[in-house]
């Protein structure tokens, strides 16, 4: 195929990929966002194909051999992807992106082994060879930290394990990872490739990844996340650069701004900052001493909370992970509707980290058709709470723990919370005893001011519901 219509499918696909992007920034458009930039990345992938088979010597050595391999990779990862996408659970949804994730930084590392270890890169001189270390050892790094981080959100891996001097063994395999990264790009142009230290460079990455993540613990995951999604997306791009391929290098920097951006909104929200989550500053405590917590914890029925709700002026409503393990969202929204025919002036209140991805509460609330503009951020709604007659807690816990306020050990220690225990009254709807994701016992459920409604968040909005409509 013309090397003219490949780098134009090329450019499309860029079009595609920003726009779609573009696209994704409401909830309105991000459904058709996702679909174009899906597109754009079958164009790319055929793209990539045809060029690869097209210009590249080294894919027509053994012609035949080549795209029966890549076919069989391409049959494996489209149909594993299928099979999981359809199949994961809403909730799972994190662990899924951080695999992804995971992958793309793995595939960026493996593009960089291989065009190091032919000695592809270093022909292209300096800077494509740099390129090819930098962006084999972010990879490297993003690959396993998301594997980390996705065996701790899903539960195979729990706390923090820190080593003695851990600061230091990090800087020890940065530095010695990067050292060997210059030596291969120095004895590459001189014309000796040293196989084993190649090998061992990509070991040491790989190793890196896992120990900057393993410390990382409490409620600080998400910014790692977003960091990993922002490390993969750079190290495509300098992959690109090293395959002459313009679809990775725009897709790449699409990811790794994009990534770069959410990290630092997440950082801000967490009220950390980034440089924190690189040194593993936080997330300190494993939240295993939660000291000297006043009260006891009151349960009440959910039918005595509904009717408080119901003759209620003003109601504030905070959704977390729970809500959307219980899948209680279109009840929730149904017994909101109930209230606003009361007169009830209901608002929900979104932390930024609530659940367990960035705007999780906000696609589960327009999945029920709860309309935006009763949907509030933190920093709008959170003066709000002295004025609300009843705040009602469905299924959240580490975002409105005060512990976060003073308590110096705790995990959550100096990240915003959304002020539950300011309202006059407050009802917290939960299982039972179970800690948040942070571990932490939380102050709020032994307050005066707050009583516990038991049970599965679905099943409580159904009393709920009952309750209300047998007053009217
Ligand atoms: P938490 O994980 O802190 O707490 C959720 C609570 O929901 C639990 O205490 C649990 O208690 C309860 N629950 C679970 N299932 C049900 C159910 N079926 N019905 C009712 N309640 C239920 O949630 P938050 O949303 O408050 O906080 C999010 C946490 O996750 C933060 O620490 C955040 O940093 C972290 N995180 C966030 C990510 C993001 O991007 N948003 C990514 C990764 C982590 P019980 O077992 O007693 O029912």
């Amino acid at each position: 195929m013309s090397q003219f219509i490949i780098e134009a499918v090329y450019f499309l696909t860029a079009l595609l990929f920003i726009y779609g992007l573009k696209r994704m920034a409401s909830p309105v458009t991000a459904r058709s966002g996702i679909l174009i930039a899906g597109i754009g990345m079958v164009l790319a992938v055929l793209a990539a194909f045809l060029y690869g088979f097209d210009v590249r010597e080294a894919a027509q050595e053994h012609l035949t051999m080549n795209v029966a391999l890549v076919l069989i990779a391409l049959g494996l990862g489209l149909g594993w992807a299928w099979y999981s996408g359809k199949k994961v659970a809403m909730t799972d949804m994190p662990q899924m992106v951080a695999l992804y994730n995971g992958m793309g930084g793995g595939a960026a590392a493996a593009i960089a082994a291989t065009e190091l270890f032919s000695g592809n890169a270093q022909s292209h001189g300096v800077v494509v060879s740099i390129l090819a270390v930098l962006g084999g050892l972010i990879g490297a790094v993003a690959l396993s930290g998301s594997l980390i981080a996705w065996a701790k959100l899903d539960g195979r891996m729990n706390g923090v394990i820190r080593l003695p001097a851990q600061q230091l063994i990090n800087l020890v395999l940065f530095l010695g990872s990067l050292a060997l990264g210059a030596y291969i790009v120095a004895s590459g142009i001189e014309g000796g490739i040293s196989f084993p230290l190649i090998a061992l460079f990509f070991i040491l990455a790989l190793i890196l990844g896992v120990l900057l993540t393993t410390p990382i613990g409490g409620a600080d995951m998400p910014v790692v996340i977003s960091l990993y999604n922002a490390f993969t997306g750079l190290a495509v791009a300098f992959e690109g650069f090293v395959l002459q391929n313009p679809a990775m290098i725009i897709a790449g920097t699409v990811v790794g701004s994009a990534g770069t951006l959410l990290t630092l909104m997440m950082a801000k929200a967490m009220n950390r900052p980034v440089s924190n989550v690189i040194f593993s500053q936080f997330g300190g405590d494993d939240g295993s001493e939660d000291g000297d917590i006043e009260g006891t914890m009151k349960p009440a029925d959910a039918s005595d909370a509904a009717i408080a709700m119901y003759y209620a002026s003003k109601v504030i409503i905070v959704p977390g992970y729970g809500l959307a393990v219980a899948q209680a969202q279109h009840k929730l929204y149904e017994f909101v509707k109930l209230l606003q025919k009361q007169g009830v002036d209901v608002a929900f209140a979104i932390h930024p980290v609530a659940g367990r991805m960035p705007g999780h509460m906000n696609v589960l609330l327009a999945e029920a058709g709860v309309p935006y503009d009763i949907i509030h951020d933190l920093e709008d709604i959170n003066e709000d709470f002295p004025q609300a007659d009843v705040a009602i807690v469905l299924g959240a816990n580490d975002v409105v723990n005060p512990a976060a306020r003073h308590r110096k050990s705790s995990p959550i220690y100096g990240m915003p919370i959304l002020n539950v225990d300011m309202a006059r009254q407050a009802y917290v709807v939960k299982r039972g005893q179970g800690k948040g994701y942070s571990g932490v016992e939380n102050e709020l459920f032994f307050a005066e001011n707050t009583s516990m409604v038991y049970g599965d968040a679905q099943k409580v909005m159904v009393q709920m519901i009952e309750a209300v409509k047998s007053l009217g």
